[in-house]
């Protein structure tokens, strides 16, 4: 597969640490508020990145971390910590507003056929490994104390600003958000590893540590739990593109003083989903949620599908138009996928055929609308039939998770209730044998008898597998 990585600023082979294997780390949300469209859109082209890697054959292990403490109001370490901020908006502890939220979170992604990563780790959960880190860096000469607080020292380091050959001048992390400069910092780029003091007195969540009770910076809560479960080496690490400066830069600051070698390196970056007015952001208060655009009539996988036709290196600008045009291109795929005849068997070289297409579109730097393309191909192609279409259809559905054989209707979960696996197995069985009778029409029927339980079938190369809902 060739990625793009931000990194060399080049599109390049990638080629994990141990062959077969990747070690994928996601910066997870801040839980302070919903996710918004634009996060989603992060989430999701990191869903279809680590997808197409397992459909490629790569053995992947993902981390997530959830911001839950640390990430303050300016990412340049200064005004209050967005979790405080949250809890007094909406009269909650901070553990409360972290719950709601990040049930929130994973409800969305579920909505949006967002794959769980394999681990998923609040930082309040981790304080013992950022107090292991944040020592360790101490006792190399990385950190230092001023103030009541612990900071990275960025004048130690042979080169801070590996991503875009910043200059020192250009890098007004202060200027960013409007803050004040920190008097405590010897340099201008250092940033807070640990709290003691900050611009509030009542930080609601605090322990005590080697420098006094306080609590960890948001930079290194990802560095840690990055190190806690994927070791010393990670093979790619993702997040919106906002994250690269100074949340990205910083991790490889800490990560590299701390390992002593190289950490991460592939680095994929997703561009931002803005308006015609502007940049989304979870703090302004003016965004879009997932919720919002249900109200308005657009369903999640109709959102996947807008985004999916975007390349992830593209800003997408985001309009009601826009998705209206996406939803309804959505609907006329989704009623050709699901009317294609039950006909033939599953033809082995057409099948290999259309699936190059597909697999050589996403290992181009993950081009999905290309590979939406080729899933075009395949259900308008006249060469092939009904089975083998099917199923690349549902081959496909692997990595773009687009529902395309869900029939939605909820209720339809109830009524298939009243079937058992043993009986969903029979009808299985019977449809297969009325298909070797070539008896296409009782083994449509058999399929619509199920879809109406709302047991929805995929035939593959390997047999028949289904789905309830
Ligand atoms: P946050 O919850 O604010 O920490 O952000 C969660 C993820 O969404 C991060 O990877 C951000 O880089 C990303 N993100 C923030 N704003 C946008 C946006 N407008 N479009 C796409 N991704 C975004
Ligand atoms: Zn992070």
């Amino acid at each position: 597969m060739k990625i793009y990585n931000t990194l060399s600023r080049q599109t390049e082979e990638f080629v994990p640490h141990e062959a077969g294997k990747v070690k994928m780390y996601t910066c997870g949300p801040t839980v302070y508020n919903f996710a918004h469209i634009g996060n989603l859109r992060t989430y999701m082209m990191e869903d279809v990145l680590e997808k197409y890697l397992r459909y490629a054959g790569y053995d992947v292990t993902r981390v997530m971390n959830i911001t839950d403490i640390g990430h303050l109001s300016s990412d340049a370490d200064s005004g209050e910590d967005k979790m405080l901020l949250g809890a007094k908006r909406e009269h909650k502890t901070v553990l409360e507003l972290a719950k709601f939220y990040t049930d929130a979170f994973f409800k969305d992604c579920e909505a949006l056929n967002i794959k769980k990563p394999d681990v998923v780790q609040p930082a309040t959960g981790c304080v013992d490994e950022f107090i292991k880190v944040i020592s360790s860096l101490m006792d190399k000469g990385f950190a230092y104390l001023a103030g009541g607080n612990v900071y990275f020292d960025t004048s130690k380091l042979k080169e801070y600003h590996v991503f875009f050959n910043f200059k020192e001048d250009d890098l007004e992390v202060g200027v960013r958000e409007g803050v004040e400069e920190d008097g405590n910092k010897r340099n201008k780029n250092d940033f807070v590893l640990w709290f003691t003091k900050s611009k509030f007195e009542d930080q609601a969540l605090k322990w005590d540590s080697p420098w006094g009770v306080g609590y960890p910076g948001w930079h290194i809560e990802c560095s840690c739990i990055a190190m806690k479960y994927l070791g010393e080496y990670v093979d790619i690490h993702c997040g919106g593109i906002d994250n690269v400066f100074p949340h990205h830069t910083n991790e490889i600051a800490q990560s590299e003083a701390y390992l002593g070698h190289k950490w991460c390196n592939y680095w994929f970056h997703v561009l931002h989903l803005n308006t015609a007015g502007g940049k989304m952001s979870k703090s302004s208060g003016g965004f879009l949620t997932l919720a919002k655009l249900k109200e308005n009539g657009f369903s999640p996988m109709e959102y996947r599908f807008f985004c999916l036709l975007s390349h992830y290196r593209k800003s997408l600008i985001y309009s009601e138009d826009n998705l209206a045009n996406a939803a309804n291109a959505y609907k006329k795929l989704k009623a050709k996928v699901l009317s294609l005849p039950e006909e033939g068997e599953v033809d082995k070289e057409a099948f290999e055929r259309y699936r190059k297409n597909f697999s050589d579109a996403l290992a181009n730097d993950l081009n999905t609308s290309l590979a939406v393309t080729a899933l075009y191909d395949v259900v308008k192609a006249k060469d092939i039939n009904g089975a083998t279409a099917r199923a690349l259809v549902a081959d496909f559905e692997k990595v773009l998770s687009l529902g395309l054989f869900d029939r939605e209707e909820e209720e339809n979960r109830e009524s298939a209730s009243l079937l058992t696996d043993a009986e969903i197995q029979d009808l299985i069985a019977q449809r297969a044998a009325a298909k070797k009778a070539k008896n296409y029409a009782e083994a449509d029927r058999i399929r619509a008898f199920l879809a109406e339980k709302g047991v929805t079938l995929t035939d593959t190369p390997n047999g028949t597998t289904y789905k309830i809902g």
